[in-house]
């Protein structure tokens, strides 16, 4: 049986319920209740510090915990906070073959800066013939977004979580960011994956993250200088800058209903 001791926002120290060890069963319907209510005035670090011990460090290959970082315009706020409990976590990132030239330097910046431990995951398909073969004749432009994310990035991530089974993952959501976001928990099951999705900033606002980038002295992704404050890939269907006004998420699929790639959705890879 395990009992983890935490420290909230108000600064009390409150413990999780013992509960034993196991996969999906893991927490009760009322533990799960209890720990999400509690964490809603939890600090992110403390969050990490509880799931590192409840679901154990780095694990590859069978267990533990890993994170994933599309290593966009503050990806580096939860990078680094997971690092700090858990330095060599693996860290995933999915390469659709259309992301910004920009964010893999950036990736190898911080890799090399921050001794990260990132597992690249890269689609299968080669990125010209993916698009000759599906009628998009326009690089910069998607017509069928859902199919490319299908094909090219959520399988790619269904295989990176096969391959790397772990217990449970960090992802770097926000409630505010989406509609499906804020109806997330901090600690969730998630049968697509076989795994605990853990979301420590879940309830902080951007201004939250620009303020814990700044006292860390964190860099942004290099595009975020020029108006892109959410980045994916680089067709200009699927990221451009938003002027002023614009919700954080508006440069984003512009234009459609399409507000995930589909990777944090818990519904298979035929989004
Ligand atoms: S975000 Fe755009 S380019 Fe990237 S996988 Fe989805 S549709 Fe394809």
């Amino acid at each position: 049986m395990v009992r983890v001791v935490l420290s909230n926002r108000e600064g009390n120290t409150v413990s999780s319920p013992p509960y034993a060890a196991g996969q999906s069963e893991r927490f009760s319907t009322d533990e799960l209740r209890e720990l999400n209510g509690r964490f809603e005035k939890t600090e992110p670090l403390e969050i990490i510090r509880w799931a590192a011990e409840a679901f154990g460090a780095a694990g590859v290959g069978g267990g533990g915990l890993v994170m994933t970082s599309s290593f966009g315009a503050d990806s580096m706020c939860t990078v680094h906070l997971a690092t700090r409990v858990i330095p060599d976590i693996p860290i995933v990132l999915i390469n659709t073959g259309y992301l910004f030239a920009e964010t893999i330097r950036f990736m190898e910046e911080m890799r090399s800066r921050f001794n990260l431990n990132v597992r690249e995951y890269h689609t299968h398909n080669d990125p010209i013939v993916w698009l000759s073969v599906n009628g998009e004749t326009d690089p910069r432009v998607r017509n069928n977004r859902d199919a490319c994310c299908a094909a090219n990035k959520n399988s790619v991530m269904d295989r990176a979580m096969k391959e790397l089974s772990p217990t449970a993952w960090i992802r770097g959501v926000r409630g505010d960011q989406t509609e499906d976001r804020a109806k997330s928990e901090i600690v969730q099951w998630f049968p697509r994956y076989n795994a605990w999705a853990v979301s420590p900033i879940l309830r902080w606002t951007s201004r939250d993250v620009f303020q814990y980038m700044k006292k860390h002295d964190l860099p942004h992704h290099p595009l975020w200088e020029k108006g892109y404050v959410s980045i994916g890939c680089n067709p200009a269907t699927c990221t451009r800058p938003i002027t002023a006004g614009e919700d954080e998420r508006a440069g984003r699929w512009a234009g459609s209903d399409k507000k995930e790639c589909g990777i944090n959705l818990d519904m298979g890879s035929n989004i």
